[in-house]
């Protein structure tokens, strides 16, 4: 069984992903966090976000894999969990300078695709069910306005001590994230024709976890 899982930034995906990996028994592919392992290993590189042809040269030396850690999967670029290096606001920003690069997206679609056929698998990112995988059995779409996520996210970092950003700020960084993952001349974000919406705005998270497991058993039985 394929589900993907796909949505603007700071919608919740991640948080939903991993429950329902784990209440399903499956395996959780975070393709957000490959495109920020790219961005990640170009700079190690000094190579520039833009440089497609320099790219083009690192991917196939890079040797992804998602490895059970406590508390849920990471990713690892050999044996180094990249997990604690690629949730900055600059590798944010660099994923989204990456994921524009045809070269990148062939190269990863081709390595999620093989990720998600080794068992059954959730998919996380802006294009699983448009491009990775079209023929999943489930297909969802989260949605939250930029004013929803920004204060979420706010309120994530305050929790961990972290003031250094105001809503307002985070709230214009979501934004153009969500024009360049929108915009983009490749692979888009945009809802698949056959996924179900779901607005999480106003909904705690198990009520939105509780509901697409429900759609999902639903639809299987
Ligand atoms: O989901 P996450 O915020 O970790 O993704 C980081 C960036 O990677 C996104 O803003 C987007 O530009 C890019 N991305 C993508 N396609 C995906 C997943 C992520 O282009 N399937």
């Amino acid at each position: 069984m394929i589900i993907t899982l796909d949505g603007p930034a700071g919608v919740g995906k991640s948080s939903v992903s991993r429950a329902l990996a784990e209440a399903l028994k499956l395996n959780y592919i975070d393709t957000g966090a490959m495109y920020r392992g790219v961005a990640w290993a170009a700079r190690e590189h000094g190579i520039d976000w833009k440089d497609e042809e320099g790219i083009a040269a690192l991917l196939p030396t890079l040797n992804f894999s998602f490895q059970r850690v406590e508390g849920g999967s990471h990713l690892f670029l050999d044996d180094r969990d990249l997990e604690p290096l690629i949730r900055t606001p600059a590798i944010s920003a660099g994923a989204s300078a990456v994921g524009v690069l045809g070269a990148v997206r062939e190269h990863l679609v081709m390595l999620q695709r093989v990720l998600g056929e080794q068992g059954d698998a959730i998919l996380e990112g802006r294009d699983t069910g448009t491009v990775v995988f079209p023929q999943a059995d489930h297909k969802f779409f989260l949605e939250a306005s930029a004013e929803v996520r920004a204060q979420r996210r706010w309120a994530q970092l305050q929790e961990k001590g972290d003031s250094s950003t105001t809503v307002e700020e985070l709230q214009a960084q979501i934004k153009v994230r969500d024009r360049q993952d929108s915009e983009r001349e490749i692979a888009p974000l945009r809802c698949a024709e056959d996924a179900v919406r779901v607005d999480t705005s106003n909904r705690s998270f198990q009520n939105v976890v509780n509901s697409i497991l429900s759609a999902v058993r639903e639809k299987k039985s």
